[in-house]
């Protein structure tokens, strides 16, 4: 069982005043905290360590390539992906997304074909595929919500055709707080001679991933929101894929022979990494990995599971507060996206700042999920392993005090 109260002390960043009360950070969704072994890993490799990798001979770039390398095992072993040659290292879930849809859509996706996306998708897992659409004249496709506000498994059916060549699928949504069924998902668009593209931002910190099991194709994911540092992610694909796709971006370390008007590619996986790495980034990227182990994924969804249980009988009780997503906490991540009132989410959030309260408000870049729920904004907490049962109670208090302040005038 985890004790965040303890686990607390690793993360300095939490312990602070803000607006003359203790800080309580519900922004997880938008990047996790890090705790002190990531940054101290960072700052030992500029002390000693710093240098450009692969090309190098000396012994400070054998250390660097040796960290950076090892940090790709360590997110193989995250992933369980079979080899490391299946692991790119991207600057994000953004870009991995986009080198799917850049090198995968062009070289497989047809005039007619079908790109089946979902009304939950963040915005990363929309626009890359409408420009796809447009660019190879395919068709667009979205599945729908069921009334508890799950995906719809029978509208999935239906949108996935023989037509289909790309399903992508948030595994872990940032607005509605579920789970998608992925192995299902990756079941249905094999039949249907598809690939399954997963966004694993919201999932991949929170819970074990194993890319076999969930038989997906690719898998898309940020450090930053795994207590790793900001611009750097990976992206997993099959091997059999990767091997017939174009690198996106094309210059120095991907190269195997340059000559006068035309070049080879390296091996996987360096042969999508075209320049100079983010090293550090990849190398604090392996030591939120290993900071993970340590704690262990399941855990960590364990004890989410045990805060929403908590925390959402609480906030349904709250009279004129409307959470999005299923009602059922045993069907609820961590991510609690509501209403209150007819306040602006704007202007919720801004009170519970002042109550030392960080949430998010905004469309949380899923303005297609807003349109189909007809809101234009939510306010959003999200909770990580490092929360604890007196945050929520901090949450619960801050949002009626917010309710009175605005309905009577009194905080
Ligand atoms: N997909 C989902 C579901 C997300 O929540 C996010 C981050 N908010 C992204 C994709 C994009 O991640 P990044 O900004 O790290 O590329």
């Amino acid at each position: 069982m985890i004790d965040a109260k303890k686990i607390r002390k690793d993360f300095p960043i939490l312990d602070q005043i803000v607006n003359d009360e203790e800080l309580v950070y519900l922004d997880n969704a938008a990047t996790s905290q890090k705790p002190e072994a990531v940054l101290q890993r960072i700052e030992d490799y500029y002390h000693r360590d710093n240098a450009n990798v692969h090309r190098g001979v000396h012994t400070l770039a054998e250390r660097a390539t040796k960290s950076y390398e090892a940090s790709r095992e360590k997110v193989r072993q995250l992933l369980n992906a079979k080899e490391t040659a299946e692991v790119l290292f991207t600057r994000g879930t953004t870009t991995s997304l986009n080198w799917v849809a850049r090198s995968y859509g062009d070289a497989f996706v047809k005039a007619g074909d079908e790109i089946v996306i979902t009304v939950m998708e963040h915005h990363s897992n929309v626009v890359p595929w409408q420009q796809l659409a447009k660019r190879k004249k395919a068709v667009l496709k979205y599945i729908s919500l069921n009334d508890e506000g799950m995906l719809d498994m029978d509208d999935a059916k239906k949108q996935i055709t023989d037509q289909t060549a790309i399903v992508s699928v948030a595994h872990a949504s940032n607005v509605l707080g579920v789970i998608n069924p992925i192995k299902e998902l990756a079941q249905i668009a094999h039949q249907h001679g598809a690939v399954l593209v997963a966004d694993g931002a919201q999932a991949a910190p929170h819970m074990p991933v194993d890319v076999q099991a969930l038989d997906v194709d690719f898998y898309a994911l940020s450090a930053h929101k795994m207590c790793g540092p900001t611009g750097i992610g990976a992206l997993y694909g099959k091997r059999q894929w990767l091997e017939k796709m174009e690198p996106v971006e094309f210059g120095g370390e991907m190269i195997d022979f340059v000559h006068a008007f035309d070049s080879t590619w390296t091996e996987l996986p360096w042969k999508f990494e075209a320049g100079t790495p983010n090293i550090a980034g990849g190398i604090g990227f392996g030591a939120a990995i290993d900071y993970l182990n340590q704690i262990g994924l399941d855990e960590v969804h364990q004890h989410e599971a045990d805060l929403v249980s908590y925390v959402l009988p609480k906030l349904q009780a709250i009279e004129g507060l409307k959470i999005y997503g299923p009602q059922d906490p045993q069907k609820h991540t961590g991510v609690i996206a509501f209403n209150l009132d007819n306040l602006h989410p704007h202007d919720v959030a801004t009170a519970l700042d002042m109550e030392g309260v960080a949430v998010r408000a905004g469309h949380h870049c899923a303005q297609p999920l807003l349109s189909y729920l007809d809101v234009s904004a939510t306010t959003r907490a999200s909770f990580y392993f490092y929360n604890t049962k007196e945050d929520a109670d901090r949450l619960v208090e801050a949002i009626k005090a917010t309710k009175e302040f605005f309905n009577n005038g009194t905080f």
